[in-house]
């Protein structure tokens, strides 16, 4: 028997690191928080606009596809997934929402205490290092660095803004303080011109605990249970390299690996539906058939832009604008380089029905393609160009992580099934609409040379929706594929995000969401972690 420890945290990405900080800060407990990939440690982890470098990178992401999706044409959508410390909240964009009070009051009525934005509210606050100080809303003692980018836009981001006050669109001064809805520039958790991820904040500060164990490269096979015991969890088996071996829990083991990787570790491991598994070979030990589904995820597609002005394409494209911005960037910290290229957006109403946001935009400065080929690189596009892009809030799309076979190793198969109601394709509709009616608003027809795509020629609903089939994308927001809930036909983990019917197991992650929350999912994946600590740590072993 190898080490014995009191918690194993499996996945070292956003909530996990904080788990990790959290749970050793005392000294009390003996820690053990693997990671399959690798040291987050290098220039381009922590300029902001280095994310670029690990969009395709294999060594630092997992780079999974969907599944064919009916619903748009075959198309198998890319989903980059971070595999390095740090996890997806290393190499995302680093947008910064917590997301619309009525996201976490439903959490709170789908049957889960203790999860209503009023509850959940302080550990947003317990998270934020924010500049302009603590106020209802926000924190100031936290640890994640927060950078409202207003203040530093590009000036194309205030023609974008006065097309939205031309329409009579509400402005919001911070989407995370008093109004959600409106028009207006976005926060980021970035530190001094610096990525403010919880590895960086949380993980790296906690690695001189002699009761932290951190292993780097170990990738989690399979759950342990105790002898005798049909489903009390022990601890968990691991490769590294070529080597497999086991570690042990004594209290419990914290599944962390994420929307996609904590499913599949809990279906590997005999806990998922039972039919399902049976016809995999799979012992059965917790028939929970909901492990897998409800995924969810925000679908994404953009309008480009040729200008008559210059935008980030001009200084990007040229040596002397890219010489520029670094030397900005080494000198001053700030500058496009510290930023991140989703500067203006907004979250706004797609009819007049709708009883709050339903709709989020962005505006960058910069328009760019992301190409299908994996080892292609993003580039901007040759002209002076921007972007108009949008998702759905709360889509009701859901599909589902299933995997193929008993070989943690093998990838799953992820169907999130876009697009697959009514709802979903009405939605899109209305954002087009939407997007129609600023670009024809004076402040954005003054700027805007020709719309490049999808192009003027494309106006009926039905040429919409066929554009956006044909070039939407994953905005890599995964999520819900072990939804907390009060019942074990329904959901897969309960109010203290315990697997049900299993001892000694949680999972701690974005996939613990009942429903995605509006905006993006790492300020809500970090509070999970911040409350899940506090639930671990209260919960006194009997
Ligand atoms: C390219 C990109 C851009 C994004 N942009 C934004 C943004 O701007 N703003 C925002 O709010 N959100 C953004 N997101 C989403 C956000 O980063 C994620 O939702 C969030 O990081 C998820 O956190 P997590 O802890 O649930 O999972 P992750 O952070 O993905 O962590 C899971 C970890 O577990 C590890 N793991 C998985 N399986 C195993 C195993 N079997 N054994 C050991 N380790 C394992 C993984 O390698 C990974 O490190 C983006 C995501 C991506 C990929």
């Amino acid at each position: 028997m190898g080490t014995v420890y009191d918690y194993i945290i499996v996945g070292a990405g956003s909530a996990g690191c904080i788990l990790a900080d959290r749970l050793s800060a005392s000294g009390e407990h003996r820690v053990l928080l693997m990671e399959a990939g690798g040291e987050d440690k290098g220039f381009w982890f922590k300029l902001p606009v280095g994310y670029i470098k690990s969009y395709f990178n294999p060594q630092t992401n997992w780079m999974f596809y969907s599944t064919p999706q009916t619903h748009l044409g075959g198309r198998s959508l890319y989903a980059p997934r971070g595999k390095v410390l740090g996890g997806s909240g290393s190499i995302n964009a680093m947008i910064y929402v917590q997301g619309q009070r009525q996201d976490f009051d439903d959490w709170q009525r789908a049957g889960n205490p203790g999860w209503g934005f009023d509850d959940v509210q302080p550990y947003f606050r317990k998270l934020e290092n924010h500049p302009q100080g603590a106020s209802a809303g926000r924190g100031e003692q936290g640890r994640i660095g927060i950078t409202p980018m207003k203040g530093r836009t590009h000036p194309i981001c205030d023609d974008y803004l006065a097309a939205c006050d031309a329409l009579g669109l509400p402005r919001s001064e911070d989407f995370n303080g008093a109004q959600f809805e409106g028009s207006g520039i976005y926060e980021t958790n970035i530190r001094r011109g610096q990525r403010s991820s919880s590895s960086i904040e949380y993980l790296a500060p906690a690695r001189s605990r002699s009761n932290l164990t951190v292993m780097t490269h170990t990738q989690a096979l399979r759950l342990l249970y105790a002898p005798g015991s049909a489903n009390s969890i022990c601890g968990v088996r691991v490769r590294q390299g070529d080597r497999d071996f086991d570690v042990q829990a004594q209290r419990e083991v914290i599944l962390s690996a994420g929307a996609v990787g904590s499913p599949q570790l809990l279906q590997c491991s005999g806990i998922g539906d039972g039919d399902r598994l049976n016809g995999l070979g799979i012992a059965v030990r917790q028939h929970l058939p909901r492990v897998g589904h409800n995924l969810q995820d925000h679908l994404c597609a953009s309008f480009y832009y040729r200008a008559n002005r210059p935008t980030l394409n001009d200084e990007f494209n040229s040596l002397w604008g890219q010489m520029r911005a670094g030397l900005q960037y080494l000198l001053t910290r700030r500058g496009p380089l510290s930023m991140s290229v989703n500067q203006a957006g907004g979250f706004f109403r797609g009819s007049t029905h709708q009883p709050r946001a339903n709709l989020q935009l962005y505006f960058n400065p910069l328009s760019y393609t992301i190409p299908a080929l994996p080892n292609a690189n993003l580039k901007p596009e040759p002209y002076s160009g921007f972007l108009m892009a949008f998702n759905a809030c709360r889509p009701s799309s859901t599909g589902q992580i299933q995997i193929t076979c008993a070989d943690a190793c093998e990838r799953p198969l992820i169907d999130p099934n876009y697009l697959s109601t009514a709802h979903d394709q009405e939605e899109v509709l209305q954002a087009i609409r939407l997007i129609r009616r600023l670009s024809g608003t004076a402040p954005l027809r003054n700027l805007i040379k020709e719309e490049v795509a999808p192009g003027l020629a494309i106006h009926s609903d039905a040429q919409m929706l066929a554009y956006f089939k044909d070039h939407c994308g994953s905005i890599y927001h995964l999520c819900g594929t072990c939804a907390m809930g009060p019942d074990a036909q329904t959901s897969v983990v309960d109010a203290q995000l315990r697997v049900h019917g299993v001892q000694g197991l949680r999972v701690i992650d974005a996939s613990i969401f009942p429903n995605i929350t509006s905006g993006n999912i790492n300020a809500p994946t970090m509070m999970v972690a911040e409350k899940g600590a506090d639930l671990v740590l209260s919960d006194k072993p009997h």
